[in-house]
Parts: structure tokens; C-alpha cells; sequence
């Protein structure tokens, strides 16, 4: 277990918050991992939540993307009070999403997560080609890093709003209809990361209109 000084900490949207911390020597982690995290505090040392690296490996930091859910109560409640010198609690690094070339993301919420660290890499190494983005979020106020996703990805990135009427932007689910109308050919690998409910009805729908299952990363 490591502990990390967090060295800055601000909002990123109306409750989305960016943690700056500490970077432990030698510490290794790839884009798209996720460490298991509590807090160093009385009673919360022991309250462990999963979060991914948003920071890319070679960066002096570590940077983690993180809502904060007051009405939960819990961790990331807790977490909205931290600021500049509080500690957090590093357990274990552990694989979630894994890039394996190119193909269409599609993230909901703070699922955006382990694609933002995947996306920054292959910035840095000249290799954001063939990738697309469909974004799903409430509203546009809910959007993480929406002027770093429109530098990187340009006209490859589109954003979907299920309850707000922007001129614009796409107001729906991403569903079934919704995939046809906007892939329209599914040959080809689909990263899928958001809630449950959300990756699960995503990938069922992209399997059956096409999709290879062996080329859904999850
Ligand atoms: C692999 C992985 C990576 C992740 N990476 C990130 C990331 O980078 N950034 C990020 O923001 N999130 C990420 N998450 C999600 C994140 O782990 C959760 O948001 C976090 O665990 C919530 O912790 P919490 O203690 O605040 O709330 P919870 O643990 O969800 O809830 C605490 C308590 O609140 C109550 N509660 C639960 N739901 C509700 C509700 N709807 N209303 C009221 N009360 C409720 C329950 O009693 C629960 O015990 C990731 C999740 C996984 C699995």
C-alpha cells in the first residue's frame, strides 16, 4: 500500500473533480488500469473504491478523474472535501481496459475514464488514427474533458445527451436504432466502458447487428 500526497485537486465540471497526486518511485501502470483507493482518514482507511489513472506512466504525477456523489455518502462524498496536502490510500494496480488498435469507443459518464489515459498515449506516440469517440452523458454540463476530447479526436468525436436539447449535438440513447444510423458498418473492434446496465445493453446491441464478440473490449 502506498500513500500519495495529493498535490492539487480542483473541479472539472459541476461534480467531477481532478486529483493531482504524488507519484511513488518506481511505480508502474499502463492506460486504461485502475487502482484500488481509500482514504487516509480515521475510519475511512478501510473504504476501498476502484478509480483509473487518467495520467500516463512516464508523467512525474498521477492524475485520477473522479465524481463525487454527496447523496452515496461514501468515498467520493468524502473525497469532494479533500483538498491540497490531504493523503489517499493506493492498494493494488489492477487491468481493466487494454487497447488493442483501433476502433470505436463508446463510454458513458465517467466511464471516459480509462479511454482519456488510452487516447493521451496514443497522442503522444502518434498513433490517434481510425479511433472514434460517441459520448453519452445526461447533459452537457456532465462532460469530462470536452475541450481536450475535441483537440485530440476532432470530427471523430461525437457527444450524445439523453435528457438536453443542444443545437448540435445528438439528444438520445445510444440504442440499437441509434448504433445503426451512426456506425452503419460493424466490422470492426468497439471499446466499451460506463455503467452496468449501459455496457451491457451496448454490447448486446452491437453483437446483434454484427458485431465480433472476440472484438468487444470491455
Ligand atoms: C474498474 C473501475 C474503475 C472506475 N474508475 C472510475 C474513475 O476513474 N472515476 C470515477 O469517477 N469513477 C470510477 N469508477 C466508479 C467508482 O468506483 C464509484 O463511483 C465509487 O466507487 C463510488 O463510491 P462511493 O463510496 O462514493 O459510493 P458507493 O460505494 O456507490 O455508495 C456508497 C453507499 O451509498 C449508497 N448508495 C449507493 N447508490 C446510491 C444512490 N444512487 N443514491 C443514494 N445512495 C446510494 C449505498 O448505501 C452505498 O453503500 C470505477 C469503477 C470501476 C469498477
Amino acid at each position: 500500500m502506498q500513500k500519495l500526497k495529493i498535490l492539487n485537486t480542483h473541479y472539472v465540471s459541476h461534480n467531477v473533480k481532478r486529483f493531482v497526486l504524488e507519484k511513488p518511485t518506481d511505480f508502474e501502470y499502463s492506460p486504461g488500469q485502475s487502482a484500488h483507493i481509500s482514504i487516509n482518514l480515521p475510519g475511512w482507511e478501510d473504504q476501498i473504491r476502484p478509480f483509473t489513472f487518467t495520467s500516463l506512466q512516464h508523467w512525474d504525477t498521477l492524475e485520477f478523474i473522479i465524481k463525487i456523489y454527496e447523496d452515496h455518502k461514501g468515498v467520493t462524498a468524502q473525497m469532494g472535501k479533500l483538498n491540497t496536502g490531504a493523503e489517499l490510500l493506493l492498494h493494488d494496480v489492477y487491468g481493466s481496459i487494454k487497447y488493442k488498435g483501433p476502433g470505436i469507443f463508446i463510454a458513458g459518464g465517467t466511464g471516459i475514464t480509462p479511454f482519456i489515459a488510452i487516447f493521451r498515449a496514443l497522442f503522444e506516440s502518434g498513433n490517434l488514427r481510425n479511433i472514434a469517440l460517441l459520448y453519452s452523458n445526461k447533459t452537457k454540463d456532465d462532460v469530462i474533458l470536452h475541450d481536450e476530447l475535441t483537440k485530440l479526436l476532432g470530427p471523430a468525436y461525437k457527444n450524445v445527451f439523453t435528457r438536453e436539447g443542444v443545437i448540435g449535438f445528438r439528444e438520445r440513447r445510444i440504442d440499437r436504432k441509434f448504433l445503426i444510423e451512426t456506425i452503419g458498418n460493424f466490422d470492426s473492434r468497439f471499446y466499451v466502458c460506463g455503467p452496468q446496465n449501459f455496457t451491457e445493453e451496448i454490447c448486446e446491441a452491437l453483437i446483434s447487428l454484427g458485431a465480433d464478440p472476440e472484438y468487444l473490449i470491455v
